[in-house]
């Protein structure tokens, strides 16, 4: 049982230790997960929760991830040193960290400019200087740095992510939550370098919804 008076890194130990018997079993995620602070990505309100494995609500009305979901997603895009990442929904910047601590690039697009420039904040005290941020609508992608070896996508895609597969590299892998309902699927594209992509679906999740354009509201 958690106890109140644990440090934080003894309650991120157990987490870690959790998300393993649940099949996030890659040492290099698990390293990064362990590595990452994540009280430093949560609102005030919710730092007591921080090491707990639930999503909760950031500004903006998002949330950031439920760590087991960011453990399976970054486990399924099966990183490389070398791999040039694009993540779609910057959010608290929390999955962003984990990318960049196994890929060489992460590209990361966010539509709210609080939650941007809170997160360039949090990667800039970590010392994280392999992410290159965007405030725009990642629907479209980024076209000038495609294609990309990786894409995440971290907010329910409505239908099939057709303009963002345009942009991965033939033999690349997307990850992203397909579908319009509360609950959606965790779909895994990967193509086979022939122009070919197979799908596979991973589980079920529940992500707050990709949305057209930017915010107008900060
Ligand atoms: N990975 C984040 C989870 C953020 S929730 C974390 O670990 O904290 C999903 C994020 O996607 C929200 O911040 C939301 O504003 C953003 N989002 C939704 N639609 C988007 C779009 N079209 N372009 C860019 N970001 C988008």
């Amino acid at each position: 049982m958690a106890q109140d008076d644990d440090t934080p890194q003894e309650r991120l130990a157990r987490l870690v230790l959790l998300l393993r018997s649940q099949g996030v079993t890659e040492p290099a995620v698990l390293n990064a997960i362990e590595s990452t602070p994540r009280d430093l990505f949560t609102p005030d309100l919710f730092r007591e929760r921080s090491w707990e494995d639930s999503a909760l609500p950031i500004a903006c009305g998002q949330t950031i991830s439920q760590p087991f979901i960011v453990g399976l997603m970054t486990q399924a895009l099966n990183l490389k040193p070398r791999s040039r990442v694009l993540e779609i929904g910057t959010g608290s910047g929390y999955q962003t960290t984990i990318l960049s601590k196994l890929a060489r690039l992460v590209y990361t697009v966010e539509r709210y400019r609080t939650l941007m420039s809170e997160a360039e904040a949090r990667f800039r005290t970590l010392g994280l200087t392999n992410i290159i941020t965007r405030f725009g609508d990642g629907g479209e992608g980024w076209r000038e740095q495609a294609p990309f070896d990786r894409i995440m996508v971290t907010a329910a895609a409505p239908d099939e992510p057709t303009a963002l597969l345009a942009q991965l590299k033939p033999s690349g892998i997307l990850v992203a939550p397909v579908g319009r309902g509360p609950v959606q699927s965790l779909k895994r594209y990967t193509g086979d370098g022939a122009g070919g992509i197979t799908v596979e679906e991973l589980t079920e999740v529940r992500f707050v919804p990709l949305l057209d354009g930017v915010a107008k509201e900060l």
